[in-house]
């Protein structure tokens, strides 16, 4: 793996070598649980509490308000049905959008399998939903709006603050899931108007299989997972000390290095679109040029499948000796090659659609590594141009990009 160039970090993040030094030291001699009461088990839990503080400093919450989770997935079922359950006196209508993770989609679908009402707010060309579409859809009966802070697979982020105004004013709960986001662009819970929050360690550098869910103080949530009296009695479960200590560290490395990653991601991204759109016809910028996270490129390459570049890219040959790893929209979990929700709600064309390559930085990547692989993405999508027998160059369907004149895709926004 050492030459390879990993571009999938919105999947998951190389975990830092200081957590994983920090991990260790919970995985030996130091088995203690924090449950217990002798002061074996007392050091465990004074660790869970300082990891506990700073995610909390990561997010600008109080540590009180921080429960520890096994990772996104369930932070944000139990925000959904947690809220839906406890509040199902008041109303059972929930407002989301389309172009959301399933793990936001699924928990709402069986939601609507057992009586409640779920409203998929659309989004514009660029991925964005439109703050005044929230307040239009809010009801007597609305007791939750949950919404993405930045979508994993385009990148844009979404104006949570102004959404977070108008669920607050309405007296709404708000959950953001911020798998995506926290560690890479600022997240600041009282900014945000949020009332719960989802964060996953392995997007930021962390462990795969622990993250956290903000509940702030205050708010009728009941649990998902029962039984101990973990977490003051809202997520029973022995603590995961050794991702929970990893976890933390990772929140701290985060908030440390955040402004000055964030600067360097963002000049890396602008460059490789630059690059990308310099050397490509017929190619589309998804998601906001702008409002994206620093870390994110989606285009989609007319003319050819996302899922044969991906697969090129990942096989070195005698002339790229570094394998590099990108994702697509149109590579589907089910193994069909079905294109992505989430482009479709782009309002992409479905042979846009199909073209998608991901490429999401970390903060490993150089400009030099960024030149072998856009080097090699140039040299592939030329090699399956050349033999699709459906592309024509310069056919427009989407030349330029969102913005692009003669693009079909513009009046999708
Ligand atoms: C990765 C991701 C998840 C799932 O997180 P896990 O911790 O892997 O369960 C959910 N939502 C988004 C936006 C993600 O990127």
């Amino acid at each position: 793996m050492d030459k390879a160039i990993f571009l999938d970090n919105a999947a998951t993040t190389r975990t830092d070598p200081e957590v994983v030094g920090v991990m260790s030291e919970w995985l030996g001699d130091n088995f203690g649980s924090p449950a217990t009461l002798y002061t074996f088990g007392s050091q465990a839990k004074q660790a869970i509490e300082q990891a506990r503080q700073h995610l909390a400093d990561l997010i600008g919450a109080d540590q009180k308000d921080i429960y520890f989770t096994s990772g996104a997935t369930e932070s944000n079922n139990w925000a959904i049905k947690g809220v839906a359950e406890a509040l199902e006196e008041k109303g059972k209508h929930i407002i989301t959008n389309q172009a959301e993770h399933h793990s936001i989609l699924m928990p709402c679908r069986h939601l609507e399998k057992r009586g409640w009402d779920v409203t998929y707010l659309p989004v514009d060309g660029d991925g964005l939903v439109n703050p005044e579409d929230v307040a239009g859809a809010i009801r007597e009966d609305t007791v939750l709006v949950t919404m993405v802070h930045a979508n994993h697979e385009i990148g844009t982020i979404q104006p949570i603050e102004e959404i977070g105004a108008i669920t607050r004013e309405k007296g709404v709960y708000l959950h953001v899931n911020a798998a995506q986001s926290v560690g890479h662009i600022p997240v600041d819970v009282a900014a945000l108007s949020c009332d719960l929050l989802s964060l996953s360690g392995h997007k930021f550098y962390g462990p795969k299989g622990v993250g956290a869910l903000y509940i702030k103080r205050g708010v009728r949530i009941v649990p998902l997972l029962l039984g101990g009296g973990q977490e003051k009695k809202r997520r029973a479960g022995t603590h995961n000390v050794p991702g929970i200590v990893g976890l933390g560290k990772a929140a701290e490395l985060a908030r440390k290095n955040l402004g000055p990653e964030m600067e360097r991601l963002t000049a890396l991204r602008d460059y490789m679109i630059g690059l990308i759109e310099k050397n490509m016809d017929d190619i589309r910028l998804n998601g906001h040029r702008t409002r994206r996270l620093p870390n994110n490129i989606n285009v989609s390459i007319e003319g050819i499948e996302g899922e044969s570049i991906m697969l090129s890219l990942s096989y070195p040959t005698a002339a790229n000796a570094r394998p590099v790893f990108v994702s697509t929209g149109s590579a589907c979990v089910s193994g069909t090659l079905e294109p992505s929700h989430i482009l479709l709600a782009l309002g992409l064309p479905a042979e846009l659609a199909h073209g998608s390559v991901r490429m999401t930085m970390s903060r490993h990547d150089t400009r030099e590594d960024a030149d072998y692989a856009l080097n090699i993405l140039f040299e592939v999508a030329e090699r399956l141009r050349a033999m699709s027998p459906v592309y024509k160059r310069g056919s427009k369907k989407c030349a330029s990009g969102s913005s692009g004149e003669g693009c079909d895709c513009e009046a999708a926004s």
